[in-house]
């Protein structure tokens, strides 16, 4: 047998643990299977953390991860890769030396700095490497209001931020509004140099661990499954909010997204 028999399409991808089954590959895997892809997984950092801050993480060598993703990228026909946490400028660059070799596999990237409950998730250099390597590279990059903030510190708005984004080189931008004061949670997806299109949803209550981790991986179990961004961008808002509408609090920190 030299074929693959799989109805599910795969994806990659590369992104940190979380041992609280909250955020990271946890998330995104538990994403991927709820949208019906097949969900492969390549480690950057094992963090430690629980359900309400991370107290630290382990980077490991950027070679190793490399190696992970090649592993599966040379065996399985991936569809579409998302970046979650990379932790380490050496991990960013090995990142972008394997994306050069696969150069038409969509890329969703959740610019990863900090946790929610305010615990660091790169080391200094990881955010000008990510908008030097990463975001000229990106299908669609999904910074929350603060992330696209820290991105962007001279953009004078979220929607400056998201032309200045688009700027530097990514073909689609979605700025989430869950860290907004605004009574309605406002996602603001930018392209072609321009606002495409505001998605207003109810705002529910609380903090949730791994929101975004959710909301990045499906959209790229959308794109996965052959949606263009727009489409794949919608369906993952959807599956977000539904995921965050049926939360449950497995300790004593934050509430995570269902997304079983
Ligand atoms: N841990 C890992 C490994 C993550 O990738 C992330 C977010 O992307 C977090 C923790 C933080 O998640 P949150 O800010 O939703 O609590």
């Amino acid at each position: 047998m030299n074929e693959t028999s799989s109805v599910y399409p795969a994806v990659l991808t590369i992104a940190g643990f979380d041992p609280s089954g909250g955020a990271g590959i946890q998330a995104d895997l538990l994403t991927f299977a709820s949208m019906g892809a097949h969900g492969c997984a390549a480690v950057t950092a094992v963090t430690v953390q629980d359900t309400a801050n991370v107290k630290g993480y382990i980077s490991l060598d950027p070679n190793d991860v490399a190696a992970q993703a090649r592993s599966v990228l040379e065996d399985i026909p991936v569809q579409a890769i998302k970046l979650g946490m990379l932790g380490s400028v050496g991990v960013v660059e090995a990142v972008a030396v394997l994306l050069n070799d696969y150069p038409n596999l969509p890329v969703v990237l959740d610019p990863v700095l900090r946790a929610g409950g305010g615990g660091s998730l790169a080391e200094d250099g990881v955010l000008d490497a990510i908008l030097n390597l990463l975001l000229p590279r990106s299908t669609l990059v999904t910074p929350n209001g603060i992330e696209a903030r820290l991105l962007a510190p001279t953009a004078d708005s979220l929607e400056a931020c998201g032309h200045e984004l688009m700027s530097l080189g990514a073909d689609y931008v979605l700025i989430t509004g869950g860290h907004e004061a605004t009574p309605t949670l406002d996602n603001l997806l930018f392209h072609d140099q321009q606002l495409l299109e505001r998605f207003s949803q109810e705002r529910l209550p609380g903090n949730y661990h791994g929101s975004g981790c959710t909301l990045s991986a499906a959209a790229t179990a959308a794109l996965a499954h052959g949606l263009d961004v727009l489409n794949a961008v919608e369906e993952a808002l959807a599956f977000t909010h539904q995921a965050i509408r049926f939360a449950y609090r497995p300790g004593l920190g934050q509430m995570v997204p269902d997304r079983l």
